[in-house]
């Protein structure tokens, strides 16, 4: 039966993926079985990952690239993960997702993800849902998440390219480049850029980056890339087609300059380490859950004879 659903997926069939997913969200042993069976068919689509604060028009923006990659002939899957929210698909995606208008097209397939609770969890999910989608045969994968917390920020640092959203008066998320709590994305939106500070925020965003630059060489500047900053009005369609272009641009660029495949292997071997580390982690609580030696650690460490990093120590000697 798993190598019908595999099958399945890799001709495209939606009610396939969308049950693959389901079972990478559930973390059950047979989606985990499924993505080993279609990995080697994957490393196709274009990855785009869209982050920024919430309201700045993320799922409106993704709702106009989705039309203009369809005009184009080309097939979108849509995912987008809501740590925040409580729910899974159904009751969110008509709210939160703007992508109404593309639910009745069989090009564009759309899914929610929440968090579950379990460490990690959500993260490896994600990606793991991106592999599908990509075996899957579908061509552009558009990840978006929202908020900045480091969950978050794993899953997007598995794009090729990404896109940093923000809207006028969004100045929490400049400072936060400025202090280099987030990295520099390869191409920055400015949203609702009918708004009468869309100028001033944009001159601050090219402060930002300017100053990004003063680390490198003259050589280095001249060879990197330059971020480009695009206005939109998602709403409205505006400013769309000057995005797409973007996107393909640093996708030509990364791919002539070798550094797609560089890219890619950083984050795989993020995502093994990410793996690993949260199945030791659950591998370590569930040891650990009815061991006496443990509980006498933590009472020694709670009347201050031990102190937790001996603790920690011992217990990881006997474990490894
Ligand atoms: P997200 O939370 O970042 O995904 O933001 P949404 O896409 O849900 O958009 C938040 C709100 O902003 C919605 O009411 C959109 O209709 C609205 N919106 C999106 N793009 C624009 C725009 O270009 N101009 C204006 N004025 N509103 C927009």
């Amino acid at each position: 039966m798993q190598g019908d659903l595999a099958e399945r997926l890799l001709a495209g069939d939606r009610r396939a993926l969308a049950r693959a997913i389901s079972l990478v969200e559930d973390d059950r042993p047979e989606g985990w079985e499924l993505v080993r069976a279609v990995y080697p068919y994957t490393g196709k689509a274009q990855i785009v990952g869209f982050t920024g604060p919430p309201g700045v028009g993320k799922s409106t923006l993704i709702g106009a690239l989705t039309s203009a990659r369809r005009a184009a002939g080309r097939s979108v899957g849509v995912l987008s993960i809501d740590p925040s929210s409580p729910f899974t698909q159904g009751a969110l995606l008509g709210d939160r997702i703007r992508l109404t208008e593309h639910f009745l097209d069989r090009g564009v397939f759309i899914r929610s993800m929440a968090n579950r609770g379990a460490l990690g969890g959500l993260s490896e999910a994600a990606l793991q849902a991106a592999l599908l989608l990509d075996a899957a045969g579908r061509e552009d994968v558009f990840v978006e998440t929202v908020g900045v917390g480091q969950a978050e920020i794993d899953i997007i640092d598995h794009g090729d390219t990404i896109v940093l959203v923000l809207m006028p008066g969004s100045g929490d998320s400049i400072q936060a480049l400025k202090a280099g709590v987030m990295e520099i994305p390869d191409i920055i939106v400015v949203n609702k850029a009918d708004h009468p500070m869309a100028d001033t925020m944009i001159r601050e965003i090219r402060g930002v980056l300017s100053l990004a630059n003063l680390d490198r060489t003259p050589e280095e500047a001249k060879q990197a890339w330059r971020v480009p900053i695009v206005r939109t009005e998602a709403a409205r369609g505006e400013g769309i087609a000057e995005l797409v272009d973007a996107i393909d641009a640093h996708r030509a660029y990364i791919v002539d300059r070798g550094l797609l495949a560089e890219r890619r292997a950083r984050n795989l071997r993020a995502e093994v380490l990410g793996i690993a580390t949260a199945r030791l982690r659950r591998r370590l609580e569930a040891d650990l859950e009815s061991d006496e030696r443990f509980r006498e650690l933590i009472d020694e460490v709670v009347a201050r004879r031990l102190d937790p990093a001996s603790a920690a120590q011992e217990l990881l000697e006997r474990e490894l």
